[in-house]
């Protein structure tokens, strides 16, 4: 990076009184080591804890920091968004404040993009996580990979950088149905991966219990694939087809004069099936159509309450 180029960091923060200032510590004297201009945009989610007057403070102290308040939690992958759009350096990394992804190696995703990429993404070489967790990951993952089609890379990191051609072309991206990972996969350009070092959790619980991991991972099969409604219509012609088999061998036996006994117990579970089945398929189209619903209402992603520390 030449001297007059900026960094910018941009962190999303939601209840993290307990690493926030650790973070700023650890990643402020990194950034100075490597004498670089930098900003580090934090984007606070509607946290109610210190999380919020803790950066204020180091905002007094160290003007490279701001801050963005949404006015209350709109998840994380909106942070994020907002983060991108009002950061300006010409480099930005993208991580956590929990130091899972540690920021001594800050030297080297920028030593690595300025070999001419566009993104250099993290990826783990080991997640420290209980074993659960890594469960999650791995059907997390791989559910997904499945049904977006996209090539996601193995055990990746939060920590990324990309460059200022790469953070406008995701600015555009106008979907209110924002899954982070699918529109950096679809951005492409050019692209490769470094190994980091995971770390546990500065401080804290983890905000993504499993029904948060599977709620993300819903949103993103329903945003980037239509994969359900092909099976849907692909399970209905298969009943379709079963019920026709079905009732030709009825006659045929019948043209036979073989009497046979047929009851309303089976009759009433295969009903039960068809209905069951029935309304699950018209739950998928459901979801697509409250998809669909929340895009053409173009709301605006977030609503911010304060703008601390830019100048407009
Ligand atoms: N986060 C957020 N909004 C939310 C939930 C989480 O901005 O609604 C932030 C949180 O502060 C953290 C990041 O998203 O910086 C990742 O969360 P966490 O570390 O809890 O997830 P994990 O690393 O366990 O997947
Ligand atoms: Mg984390």
């Amino acid at each position: 990076m030449t001297k007059n180029e900026l960094l910018s960091l941009v962190v999303p923060v939601y209840y993290e009184e307990e690493c926030v200032l650790e973070f700023i510590a650890q990643t402020t004297a990194v950034l100075h080591e490597m004498d670089v201009r930098y900003e580090i945009v934090f984007i606070d989610d509607g946290s109610t804890d210190q999380t919020v007057n803790l950066i204020k403070g180091k905002i007094i102290e160290n003007p490279n920091i701001k801050l963005i308040e949404f006015s209350y939690n709109h998840g994380k992958q909106a942070a994020v968004s907002a983060g991108i759009r009002y950061a300006k350096g010409d480099y930005l990394i993208y991580m956590d404040p929990d130091l899972q992804d540690p920021p001594h190696e800050i030297p080297r995703f920028v030593e690595e993009i300025e070999k001419g990429y566009d993104l250099v993404f993290g990826v783990r070489k080991e997640k420290k996580d209980s074993f659960i967790n890594k469960l999650y990951s791995k059907v997390f993952w791989g559910t997904l990979e499945k049904f977006t089609g996209l090539n996601l890379p193995r055990g990746l990191a939060v920590m990324r950088i990309f460059n200022r051609k790469f953070a406008d072309i995701f600015n555009q991206y106008p979907e209110s149905n924002r899954f982070i990972e699918g529109i950096f996969m679809h951005i492409g350009l050019k692209q490769t991966n470094i190994e980091v070092e995971q770390q546990e959790r500065f401080a804290g619980k983890t905000k993504f219990n499993f029904k948060k991991k599977m709620q993300l991972a819903v949103n993103a099969i329903i945003d980037y694939s239509n994969l359900p409604l092909k099976i849907t219509m692909r399970v209905g012609i298969f009943i379709t087809l079963l019920g026709l088999l079905s009732l030709l061998s009825i006659f045929i036996v019948k043209f036979f004069f073989i009497d046979f006994q047929t009851g309303w117990a089976s009759l009433a579970s295969i009903m039960i099936f068809g209905f069951g089945l029935q309304t699950f398929f018209l739950g998928i189209v459901a979801r697509y159509i409250g998809s669909i619903y929340k895009e053409v209402k173009r709301r605006p992603h977030y609503s911010i309450k304060e703008f601390n520390n830019f100048e407009e």
